[in-house]
């Protein structure tokens, strides 16, 4: 079973302008092959495959002698991940792949040859150990060690380890709980529970809009500038622990207390066309909150499952599945027509994602009673969901 680690770093100044030529020449690698990838696509239609990428280096290499300052299988792992990034556009589970800025959170990946020995994490290459701040102690073998700067200059590693146990097989019978994301709440469950929006950005908000409009009194390429411009990121930082932290505590009391979890897949991506809704989705995290319910459901022999919204969660009655023509977003609490139970809005349409999933677990197929389809994603996938790619806090990262 994989397992995420994260840990703050604390590179010595050589080792920060060593990471640095690494970052700067896995980004123009990136942005190289991902240019000659949207060339090919223009010309055939097709992208271009891990090999050919990989096969490009040798000869940039000779072309660009610079680019050696990288350690060769983080340029290696580049290739990689743009082959990967295509294929998910391919297979329409993600957008087309972008150009990394030298202004962003900047990354490179070791496949292997990392170790920690004591407090240093030892990598390949010119970079050598680094001084790692662990609050726990690593087990299992090392799958792929990330090394990454924040905006706001801070190093961190992420870590993936096989601990070399078994998926548990996952529980499909005992209590079962639907998740309904609201407009009002963070979410709503089928027990009756309403839990509050994390409140970090109004607690925040007033700082940054303070520091965001120092940034913007500062002349451009002043050194002013880039100090404000640092206090700007690490509130920003500051903004996606607190948030973190809070998805963490329920996903973790949300799957202590159920065996079956049920969310509806929002296809966040598809639903883009509704800006303020998609601006609300993103803002509280709830792809993030999603992936924390299914790592820690799946490392606790629980069964995650996904209800796409097909059917009409909040229009159909939970109790004798009437369904109602229309129900304006203001309409908070409604009474059946057909059987008369008054409902609130929320826990109906949560008690209906619950029994969706149910009734799809009862029938053993993923045919569902609404027409509406259920994905229980694969184990192969938590490789790349467990990656911690926010700020992360890395006390409560692999305790979840
Ligand atoms: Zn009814």
């Amino acid at each position: 079973m994989y397992r995420a680690y994260k840990f703050r770093l604390y590179p010595t100044p050589e080792q920060q302008i060593a990471l640095a030529k690494s970052f700067g020449c896995c980004r123009w690698f990136w942005n190289y092959s991902l240019n000659l990838c949207q060339e090919t696509y223009k010309a055939t239609g097709k992208g271009l495959a891990r090999g050919a990428i990989q096969g490009l280096l040798p000869s940039l290499k000779k072309e660009y002698p610079w680019l050696t300052d990288a350690y060769s299988q983080c340029l290696q792992y580049v290739a990689l991940n743009l082959s990967t990034a295509y294929k998910n556009f391919f297979d329409k589970r993600a957008g087309l792949p972008k150009f990394k800025s030298k202004h962003g959170r900047q990354s490179i990946t070791y496949p292997q040859k990392v170790k920690l020995e004591g407090d240093y994490l030892k990598l390949p290459g010119k970079v050598g150990s680094i001084y790692c701040q662990q609050d726990r102690e690593v087990v299992g073998q090392f799958i792929t060690t990330t090394i990454s700067q924040n905006t706001d200059g801070k190093y961190y590693v992420s870590i993936i380890v096989d601990d070399g146990k078994a998926t548990p097989e996952p529980i499909t019978k005992g209590k079962a709980v639907g998740i309904d994301l609201g407009l009002t709440h963070f979410c709503i469950t089928s027990d009756g529970s309403k839990f509050d929006k994390p409140r970090h950005t109004e607690g925040h908000a007033k700082n940054l809009k303070k520091k965001q409009q120092s940034l913007a009194r500062k002349q451009k390429g002043s050194n002013k500038r880039a100090k404000a411009k640092r206090l700007v990121a690490r509130v920003h930082s500051k903004i996606s622990l607190v948030r973190e932290d809070f998805l963490h505590k329920l996903s973790r009391k949300i799957v202590n207390e159920n065996q079956v979890i049920v969310v509806e897949n929002l296809a966040v991506k598809n639903m883009v066309k509704n800006h303020n809704l998609a601006k609300a989705i993103s803002d509280c995290g709830w792809g993030q909150f999603c992936t924390m319910l299914k790592y820690k459901a799946e490392w606790s022999g629980k069964t995650y499952i996904e209800v796409d919204r097909f059917f009409a969660s909040s229009k159909t009655c939970s109790v004798c599945l009437h369904k109602v023509d229309s129900l304006p977003l203001d309409i908070r609490s409604w009474i059946c027509t057909h059987c008369q139970t008054h409902h609130d809005r929320d826990i109906n349409a949560a008690i209906n994602i619950r029994n969706e999933a149910l009734r799809i677990l009862a029938l053993g197929t993923s045919a569902t009673a609404n027409g509406g389809n259920v994905s229980q994603p694969g184990k192969a996938s938590v490789l790349l969901d467990a990656v911690p790619d926010e700020v992360g806090n890395p006390i409560r990262l692999a305790v979840g």
